[in-house]
């Protein structure tokens, strides 16, 4: 009899014991062993009243840059390197009341700080040290950013993603939450909205700048760049609208209007005695070849009035997925010629290049800034060899100067973009400056 009862006590142990394991298995994330993103913000909203009484607190987020491209290429370093960032951020001095991974790429901590920001980032600035110690060896960099408590729950979740995206911009990687933060948040709100309008109300500007043959002196193709009309009629930057319309899905319609338009621009061009082969190359962002359907029908469109199209896509959403290397192939299967841009800026090894479907890779400005080195030609060079092996040809991009236009003619690259040829100009200007041999960088290329 007591025998029975004992076992039935170790049953009840066991089944507890289970139970709970299932469950902590559950709430924690396996790689990390950290909470997961739903239990930590369940767990924060419900201690978050109480615990701001005992002195302040903030909301740090933790980011990996491209871990999600590295992990396409090399899952186990992906994981080690988010491994290793838990494990430096929570070595760091200042006790966490709670930590989570809170996306594939991110940790977040909520801690116990000073009430200033001074010493708010005095601490990320320990956290950034430790983190770029563990990830440099994998040629990773981390953005943080924070919120001090005092908004909900909510807001401060909102507001701490906010601050990290904007993280990936600063020097030093790091965004706090702080009063000139809140005022740029308030002003991206209104560009959003005008953002949203934009090409009912006619306030998009669609400006070309020449590609040159380096060689010959002569223009070869047009880059579409997009700008935004504001309240007073200056231009806004793309680099400022088009992550907004990205996020809000204004960029599948505004994508299909640019294409619209530059295939519209690059007939005038060609009907004005610009060269007849004139390329229009247009830049895409990863969300319209998601949603597919718009830009679907703007290159379809735009290859019916035999338009010679180059679709420019940047190296780190071109090694997103399996879906978006499908789509690319699709487009090009259509006759569009695809550009890998911005090349060197992310996470695609050089030896991967020869995968992709691209005909073309543009070469980031960054490189060329340090061409005059022996460094930065090496690199170059090596650029040319490998695209030119894999039967791509090559723009480089941002060519200021004399000299880096011959260097990069030196590194056996025949196509460039960049203001020693020509800013970008409306189509009419382009037009003109052939006709009436305006400025000379411009007058040149015809
Ligand atoms: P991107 O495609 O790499 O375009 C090149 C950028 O470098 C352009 O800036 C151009 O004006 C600038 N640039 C060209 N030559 C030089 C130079 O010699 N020196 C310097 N410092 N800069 C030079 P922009 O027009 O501000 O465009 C910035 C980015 O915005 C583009 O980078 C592209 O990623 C994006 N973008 C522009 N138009 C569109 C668009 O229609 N759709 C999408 N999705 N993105 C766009
Ligand atoms: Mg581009
Ligand atoms: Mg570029």
């Amino acid at each position: 009899m007591v025998g029975a009862q004992v076992e039935h006590v170790i049953s009840i142990l066991l089944v507890t014991l289970v139970s709970a394991a299932v469950v902590n298995a559950y709430q924690r994330d396996g790689l990390t062993g950290l909470r997961k993103k739903g239990e930590f913000i369940e767990a924060f909203k419900r201690r978050l009243p109480g615990r701001a009484k005992q002195g302040a607190t903030a909301l740090i987020l933790v980011q990996i840059e491209n871990w999600h491209a590295l992990a396409n290429s090399n899952k186990a370093i992906a994981n080690r390197a988010m491994k290793d960032l838990a494990t430096a951020l929570l070595r760091a001095p200042v006790p966490h009341e709670m930590a989570a991974r809170f996306e594939a790429d991110a940790i977040i901590l909520w801690k116990r700080c000073a009430d200033d920001d001074a010493a708010l980032k005095h601490h990320l600035e320990l956290l950034q040290q430790r983190a770029s110690e563990c990830l440099a060896a994998k040629r990773l960099t981390a953005k943080i950013g924070a919120v001090r408590m005092g908004a909900s729950a909510d807001k401060a979740i909102r507001h701490v993603i906010l601050a990290t995206d904007r993280a990936a911009l600063q020097a030093s990687k790091i965004q706090i939450c702080d009063a000139a933060f809140e005022a740029w948040l308030d002003m991206q709100a209104r560009l959003k909205t005008r953002i949203e309008t934009a090409v009912e109300q006619d306030l998009l500007v669609v400006l070309h700048q020449p590609i040159v043959d380096m060689i010959s002196g002569k223009i070869a193709g047009t880059e579409a760049l997009l700008r935004l009309r504001a309240e007073d009629g200056s231009f806004v930057s793309p680099v400022q609208f088009i992550p907004l319309a990205e996020q809000s899905g204004a960029i599948d319609e505004i994508g299909a209007h640019v294409l619209r338009t530059a295939a519209r621009d690059n007939q005038m061009m060609r009907a004005a005695g610009l060269p007849s082969d004139l390329f229009i190359s247009v830049n895409v962002a990863p969300p319209q070849i998601h949603a597919w359907s718009q830009l679907d029908a703007a290159v379809a469109d735009a290859l019916k009035s035999d338009t010679p199209l180059k679709l420019e896509v940047t190296e780190s959403s071109a090694a997103q997925d399996e879906s978006m290397h499908d789509k690319l192939v699709s487009l090009r299967d259509k006759g569009a010629k695809l550009a890998i841009d911005d090349f060197g800026t992310g996470y695609s090894s050089l030896e991967r290049l020869g995968d992709m479907p691209f005909d073309t890779v543009k070469i980031d400005i960054a490189f060329t800034r340090k061409i005059a080195t022996d460094a930065g030609f090496a690199m170059i060079d090596a650029i040319v060899r490998m695209a030119t092996a894999s039967g791509k040809d090559v723009i480089i991009e941002g060519i200021e100067t004399a000299e880096q236009h011959a260097l990069a003619l030196k590194a056996g690259i025949r196509l460039g973009q960049g203001y020693h040829f020509g800013k970008p100009a409306s189509v009419s200007d382009l037009i003109t400056a052939r006709a009436e041999g305006l400025p000379r960088q411009i007058r040149s290329h015809f």
